[in-house]
């Protein structure tokens, strides 16, 4: 069996907003995101492990920030074409985790929510997708509160 690991690493600034899209899921907050796209720091962390398990570069050469295509675009469209790159090489998702990194917002209660998106966009079961979150102890940008990270580990396999 052929099995390869996977990671990607994601931060996007927090500026003005109502509201921060995180693995799909849509959250209220007194901030939002700043990015080209959706600006879903943990969809393309997921979607980065994914080409990187593949070793099919990054997110930022499939879809350039330079591309105004791009502007606004649901993250989702990302994570699909590295969905559809791993069928195409014969390999099977063994399991996706992430970590969101920030002191807000809470991701606990909505961590079920970005699992259930995300097994939904991906087709796989949802025991095999973790969504977790840390903080970083007030430290640093996350710990500021002037961005989101996130980072993602993907195992594909072929049988
Ligand atoms: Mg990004």
């Amino acid at each position: 069996m052929d099995i390869r690991l996977g990671n990607g690493f994601d931060v996007h600034a927090l500026d003005d907003g109502d509201h921060v899209i995180l693995c799909g899921v849509k959250i209220p907050f007194c901030k939002g995101l700043r990015g080209h796209s959706d600006a879903d720091v943990g969809m393309h962390a997921i979607t980065d492990a994914l080409f990187g398990a593949l070793s099919e570069g990054d997110i930022g050469q499939w879809f350039p920030p330079s591309d105004p295509q791009w502007k606004g675009a649901a993250s989702e469209i990302f994570l699909r074409k590295a969905i559809e790159r791993v069928a195409a090489r014969g390999f099977q998702i063994g399991n996706l985790d992430c970590t969101l990194i920030c002191e807000m917002p809470k991701i606990g209660p909505h961590a079920k929510a970005m699992q259930d998106m995300l097994a939904d966009i991906t087709g796989v079961d949802v025991g095999r997708i973790s969504v977790k979150a840390t903080t970083s102890e007030h430290l640093g940008f996350t710990g500021r509160g002037e961005g989101i990270a996130a980072i993602a580990t993907a195992a594909i396999f072929a049988p």
